[in-house]
C-alpha cells in the first residue's frame, strides 16, 4: 500500500472546521475539552464543550417542559416538523456527510448513505404523522364500543454509538418526534461532531416551523456517565441504547429498577449459509460489501460464512482474491472500499481475536496493518478472512473488525444450528436457489433478520429493525416500531343505559 492511498496530515482539522461552519454549528460548541479526534489520521479536529451535570439538567428540564407542550400539537403538525427538517438534511446532505466521513471514517458513499437513510426516515414519519392509529375492538357487552388510542410518551433519550453516528439517532428521533416526544441525545464520544451538525440542521428546520417548543431537542456530548445519567432519569420513560452487548448489560437493570422502557440495539456476530445452489457470483459481491464494508464495523457485518463443503473450495478461493484486492485507505478518495479502524482499541482487539483464531487452529489470510509509519495514530487493516475448524469462543465472539470466519457444513440443519448458536441475534442470510431450504432457514433462524440472496447488512428503513438474545430485542425505523414510542390506552365505552359487567358478574346495589 502506497503512501498515496493514505490521507496527507494537517488538512483535515480545517476541512472539518470549515464543514462545521458551513453547517450552522455555533462556535460556543467547539471550545472545550473533549477531543474529537479523525480516523482517518488519528488529528484532533476540535475540541467540544462536553456537557456537564447541570448541562444534563438543563436538557432534561427543557424536554420535560416541551413535552408538556408538543404532546397537545396535532401529530399530522407535528410531522410538518419533521419534513422541514428532512428538506433541511437535502439541503446539507453533502457537507454533512463528508463530516460523517471525516469523523466515523465511512468511504464517501457510505456517509452519504448514512444521510440518506435519515431524509428516508423522516419521509417515512413525516407519513406516519397521519397514521397514528389504534384498533377498534368487539365487546361483549350490548351498546358498548372498545378501542385502542395511542398517546405522546414523554421525553425520550437516545444514546448512540461510534459507527453509525447520525443515522440510528434519525430512526429514533424522527419517530419519537411525530409521536410527540422531545429528545435528549448523548451521541459517542468518539463522534461528537456530526451530533452537533445535526443539531444546527435541525434547529434550522424548527425554526421554520416556527412555534416548535425550545428543548425539543439537545444534544449533550459527553461519555458513559452521561449516558448513565439519562438512563436513570425519571424524566425519561424511554430511553433508546444502542452500542456494545456490555453497554445492553450495565443498562438494562438500571432501566428496570424504574420500570422504564428501552429499546436495546446491541452487538451482532451475523452468519451466512451458502449452499451448493448458490449463485457464487452474486454471492462473492454480497459477502465482499457484507463483511469488508465500513471496515467491517457495522452491527450487521458479516462474521461467519457458514459454506457447503463441496463449494467452499472454489468459494474461498474467489473470496480470498476479493479480500486481497480491495481498495483499503483514505474513504475520502473516490476508489477506496475500505477505510480505517475507528482507533487503536479496535486495532488491538483485532489482533488478539486472530491470534486466538490462529490458536485454534484457524488459517488466516490478510489482517495485517498498512504501513502506520506516516500515520502512526490512524489504522488500517487489510480484511482478514480465517478458516476455522469449529464455531470456537472466538468466532462466537463479535469482534468489531472486518474479520470473516469460514466454517463448513453438510447438513442443513446443522449449518442454521451453527447460524444460532451464538449469544447475539441481529441478522442472518442464506445464498440458495433452493425455494426449500430458504424457507427452512427463514423459519429456522433465530435472528431479527433473516435475508435469502442479499447479505446480512445494509437494512432498508421500511422494515423494523433489530435483533434477539443479546442484541438486545429492540425494534427501531419501520413497520411498526413506532408504537414503542407511545402509550397505549384500552377506552371501553358505554353507550346505552344499563350497566352490563364483563364475564357475566352480578352486582347489583
Ligand atoms: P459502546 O457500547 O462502546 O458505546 C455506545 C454508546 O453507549 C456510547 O454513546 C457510550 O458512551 C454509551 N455507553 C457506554 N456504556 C454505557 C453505560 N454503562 N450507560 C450508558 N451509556 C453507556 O459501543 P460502540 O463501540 O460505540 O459501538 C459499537 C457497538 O455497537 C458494537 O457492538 C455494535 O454491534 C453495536 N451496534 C449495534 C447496533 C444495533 O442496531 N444493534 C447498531 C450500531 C452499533
Amino acid at each position: 500500500m502506497s503512501a498515496a492511498h493514505l490521507p496527507p496530515l494537517n488538512t483535515l482539522p480545517r476541512a472539518a472546521r470549515d464543514l462545521l461552519a458551513r453547517l450552522g454549528v455555533p462556535a460556543t460548541r467547539l471550545y472545550g475539552a473533549m477531543a474529537a479526534r479523525t480516523p482517518l489520521t488519528g488529528e484532533i479536529l476540535a475540541d467540544v464543550s462536553a456537557a456537564g451535570p447541570s448541562q444534563m439538567e438543563d436538557a432534561l428540564a427543557r424536554a420535560d417542559a416541551a413535552f408538556k407542550v408538543w404532546r397537545a400539537v396535532p401529530a399530522p403538525r407535528r410531522g410538518e416538523l419533521v419534513r422541514l427538517f428532512g428538506e433541511e438534511l437535502r439541503a446539507a446532505k453533502a457537507d454533512l456527510a463528508r463530516l460523517v466521513t471525516i469523523e466515523a471514517g465511512k468511504i464517501l458513499s457510505e456517509g452519504a448513505g448514512e444521510v440518506q437513510e435519515m431524509i428516508d426516515i423522516c419521509d417515512f414519519a413525516t407519513g406516519l404523522s397521519r397514521q397514528l392509529h389504534g384498533l377498534t375492538i368487539a365487546t361483549e357487552r350490548p351498546d358498548h364500543r372498545m378501542m385502542e388510542t395511542w398517546h405522546p410518551l414523554g421525553p425520550v433519550g437516545v444514546i448512540s454509538a461510534f459507527n453509525f453516528p447520525v443515522a440510528v439517532w434519525a430512526w429514533n428521533a424522527a419517530l419519537a418526534l411525530v409521536c410527540g416526544n422531545p429528545v435528549v441525545w448523548k451521541p459517542s464520544e468518539k463522534t461528537p461532531l456530526t451530533a452537533l451538525a445535526v443539531e444546527a440542521v435541525f434547529a434550522r428546520a424548527a425554526a421554520r416551523f416556527g412555534d416548535a417548543p425550545d428543548g425539543l431537542l439537545s444534544v449533550v456530548p459527553g461519555g458513559r456517565e452521561l449516558g448513565e445519567a439519562l438512563v436513570d432519569d425519571p424524566r425519561l420513560p424511554l430511553v433508546s441504547a444502542t452500542g456494545s452487548t456490555a453497554m445492553g448489560r450495565a443498562v438494562a437493570p438500571r432501566l428496570a429498577q424504574r420500570f422504564a422502557r428501552g429499546i436495546l440495539e446491541l452487538g451482532g456476530n451475523n452468519a451466512a449459509i451458502v449452499c451448493p445452489s448458490a449463485d457464487l457470483d452474486l454471492t462473492v459481491r454480497a459477502v465482499a460489501f457484507a463483511a469488508m464494508g465500513t471496515a467491517g464495523q457495522r452491527c450487521t457485518s458479516l462474521r461467519r460464512l457458514i459454506v457447503h463443503a463441496d463449494i467452499q473450495a472454489e468459494l474461498v478461493a474467489r473470496l480470498k482474491r476479493a479480500f486481497g484486492s480491495v481498495r483499503v485507505g483514505d474513504p475520502l478518495a473516490a476508489d477506496t472500499l475500505v477505510g480505517p479502524l475507528i482507533d487503536g482499541a479496535a486495532f488491538d482487539t483485532m489482533q488478539v481475536a486472530l491470534e486466538a483464531a490462529r490458536d485454534a487452529g484457524g488459517a488466516i489470510t490478510g489482517g495485517a496493518r498498512l504501513d502506520g509509519t506516516a500515520l502512526p495514530d490512524a489504522f488500517y487493516v487489510r480484511p482478514a478472512l480465517v478458516e476455522m475448524p469449529e464455531q470456537t469462543d472466538t468466532v462466537a465472539a463479535e469482534t468489531f473488525a472486518p474479520v470473516l470466519y469460514v466454517l463448513s457444513y453438510r447438513d442443513l440443519d446443522a449449518a442454521i444450528a451453527l447460524n444460532n448458536g451464538v449469544s447475539q441475534g441481529l441478522s442472518s442470510s442464506i445464498f440458495t436457489c433452493d425455494l426449500r431450504e430458504a424457507e427452512r432457514f427463514l423459519s429456522g433462524s433465530d435472528c431479527g433478520i433473516a435475508n435469502v440472496n442479499i447479505g446480512p447488512s445494509g437494512a432498508e428503513i421500511g422494515g423494523a429493525f433489530g435483533g434477539e438474545k443479546e442484541t438486545g430485542g429492540g425494534r427501531e425505523a419501520g413497520s411498526d416500531a413506532w408504537k414503542a414510542y407511545m402509550r397505549r390506552a384500552t377506552n371501553t365505552i358505554n353507550f346505552g343505559h344499563a350497566l352490563p359487567l364483563a364475564q357475566g358478574v352480578v352486582f347489583d346495589i
